[in-house]
């Protein structure tokens, strides 16, 4: 597929038809294992000699459909999914990342990354430094000889300002450090490779699915890291691994192209952790990007519009959006959102936590979850939910206010997700 065109991408890439039957749609290769056409064909799948479908927790051809459509559409060379966002943020940095050794991340971090890195990895041995990312240069000052990724989002909510990729990217490719970006809530607005990164997180249970039917991961390869330049600083790429006959990843995938960084991950992680992403699933995600370009442009248009309404409204004293930035955030919107702004907003209420949950009470059409990027809107009011766990000092340092609420706009009539705001707003004593 020769296309630069996402629209065009996401219908085509990674596809034509079934071998065996030529079949247009994908099918769900619903099986756990492939028979060997020989002893020769499967000790050559075994070392590596070809690739090929062995086992369905290493690879299976629906999960390589969808791995290669996403690849194509991100600008990367080849990707891993996974059965979750999760486990593709923890393989992201275990596949570079050991006991004693560290990585710098952006404190702006959905809440099960921020466990994952602050506590699980921790006991793992791998020490997160957590910087703030209004400041790139604070990666650079936790940078030491142990520090082997950056860790970011593109658009964190609560507060919605776009992460400084090009420059942190650009301080880490000094030291021989891959930034890494959890794209989640940016897909097709931001490509993280375009301005440096070296991997692309997702969980694809939220936009790239769209129909929140599926919870699913996924981890692509920029191909664009010289990994084999920066022995030292990176040496789970560059020394003999012992569970591989002494494999130098760097070295040994070399002829199959630049993909040392997710072939290692998916022989030896997905191997022996096992997170993977189910065949159906697979089947689900690849629905939902056929649709990927059009829902982000609807996400972007009637967030947009949700964000001018909210701000028209007498007891709505803060409205944020990347649209509403002031400095810093600004100019970061202005660099990095040029083809949408996104479908996520949050506005704070007058009436604080008691306006919050009347709010969330009153809405008819919204609903009311713990989930964002589904095609339907969605709303949670984080103080008496999600962050209700955390002190008022803690909430505030995470921007979560009292009378905070964060929306997931969704690609219905803008009408429709208006007169539902507005009543939920009026009911609200806002
Ligand atoms: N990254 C971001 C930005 C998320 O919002 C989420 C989930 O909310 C995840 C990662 C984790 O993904 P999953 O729920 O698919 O494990």
């Amino acid at each position: 597929m020769t296309s630069k065109h996402p629209e065009t991408l996401a219908l085509h890439a990674g596809w034509r038809r079934d071998s065996a039957t030529n079949a247009v749609a994908v099918p769900i290769y619903q099986t756990t294992s492939f028979q060997f056409d020989s002893s020769e064909h499967a000790a050559n799948l075994f070392g590596l000699k070809e690739l090929g479908n062995i086992y369905t927790r290493i690879m299976n051809p629906t999960q390589d459909a969808l791995e290669q459509r996403l690849a194509a559409l991100e600008g990367g060379v080849a990707a891993l999914g996974l059965a979750s966002g999760q486990a593709a943020s923890a393989f992201s940095v275990l596949n570079v990342a050991k006991a004693g050794d560290n990585i710098v991340s952006s404190t702006d971090l959905y809440g099960g990354t921020w466990n994952l890195f602050g506590n699980t990895l921790k006991d793992l041995g791998v020490e997160t430094r957590f910087v703030d990312p209004t400041d790139p240069e604070a990666f650079a000052r936790a940078t030491d000889d142990r520090t082997r990724a950056y860790y970011a989002e593109t658009l964190p909510n609560p507060k919605l300002i776009v992460f400084p990729i090009a420059e942190v990217a650009a301080i880490g490719r000094k030291f021989g450090i891959p930034l890494i970006m959890d794209n989640t809530a940016a897909p097709l607005l931001v490509r993280p490779f375009d301005h440096g990164a070296a991997v692309v997180v997702y969980s694809t249970t939220k936009y790239i699915g769209g129909h929140g039917t599926s919870i699913g991961g996924v981890v692509i390869d920029g191909g664009n890291f010289d990994w084999e330049a920066h022995p030292t600083r990176q040496p789970l790429l560059n020394s003999p691994d012992p569970s591989y006959h002494g494999a130098v990843w760097s070295q040994a995938v070399k002829p199959l192209g630049p993909i040392a960084y997710i072939l290692k991950m998916r022989v030896t992680l997905l191997r022996d952790l096992g997170a993977a992403m189910a065949p159906f699933n697979a089947f689900l995600f690849l629905q939902g990007v056929e649709t990927l370009a059009l829902r982000m442009r609807a996400h972007s248009e009637n967030a947009l519009a949700v964000a001018n309404f909210l701000a028209s409204r007498k007891g709505v004293t803060r409205v944020i959006h990347p649209s509403r930035h002031t400095g810093v955030g600004a100019e970061r919107t202005a660099k990095y959102l040029t083809k949408g702004m996104g479908g996520l907003c949050g506005f704070e209420l007058a009436g604080g936590v008691e306006a919050g949950r009347k709010f969330i009470d009153s809405l008819k059409m919204v609903y009311h979850v713990a989930n964002i990027g589904d095609a339907r809107s969605l709303a949670i009011h984080p103080a008496s939910t999600t962050h209700s766990q955390l002190s008022e000092s803690e909430q505030a340092a995470t921007g979560v206010t009292p009378g905070y609420v964060r929306l997931s706009v969704g690609i219905e009539h803008i009408d429709d997700i208006l007169a539902d705001l507005g009543q939920a707003l009026d009911a609200a004593g806002a």
